[in-house]
């Protein structure tokens, strides 16, 4: 049996025009109710039928599917009817547009009399709930029904029916929900069949069946759902939506994305063009986004291998990423292609791996990359997007955020949306890195699991990934005795682990401080870090005794003295910074970090870096 759920929507509704292209948390509310049917898994397809424009074409930039009516209509029906005329489909279910939180339950109480006894004789089904108020029963706008032993339908009217002559009698009272499922033949008929005198006089469509002899099953549902007739429900159906969002995000147990597809091993990248092949849509370009290291490295950009009108973008890794640098490309891109672009890929360190990760993610939100830092406000799925890492230890190739300066903050947009759909991981591509920068970017690695390890978020999951990238650190850069071939692979496994041990937990005292110089003095996060975890031994005692062996060991440099001449106002931006990074501090200092890490304590270590 092949159902499908038919949306009617029309432009200028009578009450209150427009309010299918009003905002609902970020979205049309008929964008949300297309997402609301799908969503239920219970239809073959989804279709908007509407005859304007506006509507048509944001369906469709959102991914669903809408079909334009050709004929002026009076009703949903009709319209309905036009498009169903030529489909094979045996059951459409008529959706309302205004009914955002349309509830799977409902629509399944619908679907499911097709299935009983008595199916063969059903037209079509509809819903209907328990109503018990007086004022209800009486109000004209609600429409009642009254049903036979069967539950089919008897009579809709606006009136109070059954008429309480015996008010002792009791009565259940139902009203009408108005979520129909026809046989594709019922609505046909309803189409080409003229309206008759009980259905003019109530204004209820769906009299003209009765009047025809049709039979309409109702199936019970008591499930509230909130049509949005008047500005006042907007309002009140963007609250609900807050509501369930919050519910979401305060789940005791976070239900993390992974990154769904990788390749791992020396040369793997040359599958880059193959893994691309089937994500490629029609017109719609690949955009790479390239570290400006590999500017002049010609067999690397062959074996990019770009095709048609993809684009090969340079970007300098100098500076860490920017929203504005985000929204520059964005716009660029945005100004070049008319489709939008089939995938994003990154290749290069964590400053290009983030870029990469907020440029497919704006592709697809409105707005500024500013509006997104902080957790879980992306609202809409991002543009395919690859990471390639040519540097490891940051584990951006894997986690679930992006590390951003913006106007006011620097903070990653964490989301389910950020981490990549791909990953391809080719240690050879690590190969040109210099000694230093390996060094600074390897012991970010370190320092996630030091502070994942020593955190108070700890749990067996982020314990099992941060104890074995702590051990390949070890063997890297406190054994060294790898081959240089051997060293690669582990370290991107280390880089890896170390951001899945992050993932499940969070970062700590070195992160949060080294977030502060970043955003004063453009320190990179890799070095920063390491200027910062040289001073902790406070907090983390045994492993800043063996940073500082490693250090030597591989002959680094650690910048001193950046701070303790600084303006005391820049002091002062570094520790407002460090401090808006509450997660952090509660992973290293638990409830009471704030009696902990004061400013002044702050300040002091500040000084001495
Ligand atoms: P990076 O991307 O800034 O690169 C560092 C330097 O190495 C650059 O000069 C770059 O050109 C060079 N380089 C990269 N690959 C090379 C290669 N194969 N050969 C020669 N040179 C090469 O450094 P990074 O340490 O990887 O990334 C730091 C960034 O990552 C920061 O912006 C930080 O905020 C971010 N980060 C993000 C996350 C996350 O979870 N999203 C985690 C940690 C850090
Ligand atoms: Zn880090």
């Amino acid at each position: 049996m092949k159902i499908i759920a038919m949306i009617p929507a029309r432009y200028g509704a009578s009450r209150f025009p427009g309010k299918l292209m009003q905002d609902l948390g970020g979205k049309p509310v008929i964008v949300r109710t297309y997402e609301a049917a799908k969503a239920t898994n219970l239809f073959d397809e989804v279709y908007v039928v509407t005859d304007s424009e506006v509507i048509f074409q944001e369906i469709e930039l959102n991914g669903g599917k809408a079909i334009m009516s050709i004929k002026e209509h009076d009703c949903g029906s009709d319209r309905i009817a036009e498009a169903v005329e030529d489909m094979d489909v045996d059951i459409v279910v008529n959706v309302q547009g205004d009914e955002p939180f349309t509830s799977k339950e409902g629509l399944e109480q619908v679907l499911s009399v097709f299935d009983g006894p008595d199916a063969d004789k059903i037209d079509l089904a509809s819903l209907m709930t328990e109503i018990h108020d007086w004022k209800e029963i009486s109000d004209p706008n609600c429409v009642k029904v009254i049903v036979d032993k069967e539950n089919f339908a008897l009579y809709f009217s606006r009136s109070p029916v059954p008429y309480p002559r015996d008010k002792n009698a009791s009565m259940q009272y139902y009203k009408h929900k108005g979520i129909y499922a026809f046989r594709k033949q019922a609505i046909l008929d309803f189409y080409r069949l003229p309206m008759r005198s009980l259905e003019a006089v109530e204004k209820i469509e769906c009299i003209r069946y009765l009047e025809y002899g049709k039979n309409i099953k109702m199936a019970i549902s008591n499930t509230q759902g909130i049509e949005i007739d008047t500005p006042e429900d907007l309002i009140r159906a963007n609250k609900v939506l807050k509501e369930e969002n919050k519910v979401a995000v305060n789940n005791k147990y976070r239900n993390f994305p992974m990154v769904p597809k990788v390749v791992f091993g020396p040369g793997c990248f040359d599958q880059l063009t193959s893994i691309l092949a089937p994500q490629r849509k029609d017109k719609a370009p690949f955009i790479f986004l390239v570290d400006e290291v590999f500017k002049n490295d010609k067999e690397l950009i062959d074996r990019i291998n770009p095709r048609f009108n993809d684009k090969l973008l340079f970007i300098s890794s100098d500076e860490e990423p920017k929203t504005t640098q985000v929204d520059q490309v964005v716009k660029d891109v945005k100004a070049e292609f008319t489709y939008k672009p089939s995938g994003i890929i990154g290749i290069g360190g964590g400053t290009i791996l983030d870029l990469a990760k907020a440029v497919a993610i704006m592709l697809s939100n409105k707005g500024s990359a500013a509006d997104y830092q902080g957790w879980d406000l992306v609202k809409n799925k991002a543009v395919y997007h690859v990471g390639v890492p040519t540097i490891s230890g940051t584990g951006a190739e894997v986690s679930r955020t992006t590390v951003l300066t913006g106007p006011v903050k620097k903070l990653g947009i964490n989301s389910d949306f950020t981490p990549f759909d791909q990953v391809i991981l080719d240690p050879d591509l690590t190969i040109g890195v210099p000694q230093n920068q390996w060094f600074y970017t390897g012991m970010d690695c370190f320092i996630h699991c030091v502070e994942s390890l020593n955190g108070t978020f700890l749990n067996a999951f982020s314990q099992s990934y941060g104890e074995k990238a702590y051990d390949l650190c070890m063997e890297i850069f406190v054994e060294n005795d790898l081959t240089d071939e051997d060293a690669r692979g582990k370290l991107m496994m280390a880089s890896w682990h170390g951001g899945m041990s992050i993932a499940y937990s969070q970062v700590g005292v070195a992160h949060a401080m080294s977030y502060g110089l970043s955003y004063v003095l453009g320190t990179k996060h890799g070095i920063g870090n390491c200027i910062v975890f040289d001073h902790l031994e406070e907090f983390y005692p045994k492993d800043v005794i063996l940073f500082k062996k490693m250090v030597k060991e591989h002959g680094v440099e650690i910048p001193k003295d950046l701070c303790k001449d600084l303006d005391p106002d820049q002091i002062e931006i570094m520790i407002d910074i460090a401090l808006s990074l509450v997660p952090l501090w509660e992973n290293a200092l638990g409830d009471d970090w704030e009696t902990i890490m004061t400013r002044d304590r702050l300040r002091a270590l500040y000084r001495r870096m």
